[in-house]
């Protein structure tokens, strides 16, 4: 008798459709749901109030049909009751604890399956908003009824839209890190569909000089365009990020990139060797399952050979942050091309190589750089310096040290802001004619 007399009890006070008056008992009666239970509930009551009649307890019987009536739009009540010539208010019915909302719920699957017809994905989570105040009509209702064994609308509507969309579209619910997310908004009836960002580690070379890492807007201008940048408003005009990025838009057909370096070099000198780990963002891709060697190819073929890209794969997001961290220590080699004022001996390269052994160099942020960045002092390693002769006032330095110190300022000296320096150890200035990247670990 329990569920009967609360469920009718809930309806001689509330609205209450099929799915919410099962809802609140929900946990009774497994693999039957919510909105079969709310029927047979209803069925069950109406049978009783049937029987009442039957035995001439008219009274109860027609007060029990017209609650169930009236507040559960039980159908077969209403035609008993007008064959009785009993009236009832035949107002709209608007279920009081979902709004309506439960008979929403094809419509909203229907045209999120429309908005995620152009995007790749094989998973994807649901995340509904519902108004407020329906949460708190639930609430109540549940306290003061005692209704131990009810769900929650929300997690009701989260449920079977889920179901709903594996079986309509064939893809699977992922919470952790699902390929597309929707939310669903029932108090604005709007739906939100967002494809997950694709990670992509690489390193690469960069063969050319004269190209920055990130785009360089023209520090005259802002990027508006002046004279200094040819009307252009970029200090540079190609990037490593566009080189290696715009290719990559394309083929996921995303909205944008971010573009994530393990350190950067001098826009003027080359990245060779291994090349430079990066990290790429492929942020709202429509497109997800692209072949790495088919990336890779793509965007070589497409550099002019200005970059190259190798070693990819698909990582996480959590990389991004190890590969910043990571820069700052890691090795790395450079093949610097040095000129003196005056001759430069075998004797003084080995004097060279012997002061920077193992060594700590200190220093200052460099003069020309001093503009963007903070004026400290680094403390960074150098592991080795090899140098050979290349005509009687150039030679060349194989320079291996750790990741974040400024090599031509090792060379330099900066005015004494960087300690020691090739311009001190010689005892002539040094100036760095080229630079390359030639390995970072
Ligand atoms: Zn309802
Ligand atoms: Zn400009």
């Amino acid at each position: 008798m329990y569920i009967t007399e609360v469920a009718l009890k809930v309806m001689s006070e509330h609205k209450v459709c099929d799915s919410c008056l099962g809802r609140l008992f929900s946990m009774l009666g497994r693999n039957i749901d919510n909105h079969n239970k709310g029927k047979a509930i209803k069925t069950s009551i109406y049978i009783s109030a049937c029987r009442n009649l039957f035995k001439g307890n008219c009274k109860d019987g027609a007060k029990i049909l017209k609650i169930i009536a009236e507040n559960g739009d039980f159908k077969p009540a209403h035609s008993i009751l007008r064959k009785l010539n009993i009236s009832i208010n035949e107002k709209e019915f608007i279920c009081e604890l979902c709004g309506g909302l439960i008979d929403k719920i094809d419509e909203y699957i229907h045209n999120t399956i429309e908005k995620l017809k152009n995007i790749e994905y094989n998973t994807f989570a649901v995340g509904v908003t519902i108004p407020p105040e329906l949460m708190s009509r639930e609430d109540t209702i549940r306290s003061k009824f005692k209704l131990p064994y009810a769900e929650a609308l929300k997690r009701e509507l989260n449920r079977r839209i889920g179901l709903k969309m594996i079986l309509l579209t064939g893809k699977h619910v992922e919470f952790k890190a699902p390929d597309v997310l929707v939310h669903m908004d029932f108090i604005r009836g709007v739906i939100n569909v967002k494809a997950r960002s694709i990670f992509i580690f690489g390193r690469y070379l960069k063969l050319k000089r004269e190209i920055s890492q990130n785009i360089w807007i023209c520090n005259n201008c802002n990027g508006l365009g002046c004279t200094q940048c040819n009307w252009t408003g970029r200090k540079y005009q190609i990037s490593i990020e566009e080189l290696i990025g715009g290719p990559i838009l394309k083929m996921f057909d995303a909205k944008k990139w971010k573009f994530h370096g393990a350190g950067r070099e001098d826009v003027d000198a080359r990245v060779l060797g291994r090349g430079r780990p990066f990290v790429i963002e492929v942020i709202e891709p429509k497109r997800r399952n692209i072949k790495l060697e088919d990336i890779a190819k793509v965007v070589n073929d497409s550099s002019g050979e200005l970059v190259k890209i190798q070693d990819l794969a698909y990582v996480s997001k959590s990389l991004i942050k190890d590969l910043k961290i990571k820069a700052k220590i890691t090795k790395k080699t450079y093949n610097v091309k040095i000129k003196v004022d005056g001759d430069v001996s075998e004797e003084e390269l080995r004097r060279l190589a012997e002061a920077f052994r193992n060594i700590i160099v200190e220093q200052r942020t460099p003069i020309r750089v001093l503009r963007r960045r903070a004026d400290k002092i680094r403390r960074k390693k150098i592991y080795s310096v090899d140098a050979k002769i290349i005509s009687n006032n150039v030679f060349e330095a194989i320079i291996t040290c750790q990741g974040g110190l400024y090599i031509k300022e090792v060379v330099s000296g900066d005015n004494g802001r960087t300690k020691p320096s090739f311009t001190e150890i010689l005892g002539k200035k040094a100036m760095c004619l080229e630079l390359d990247v030639i390995d970072v670990e």
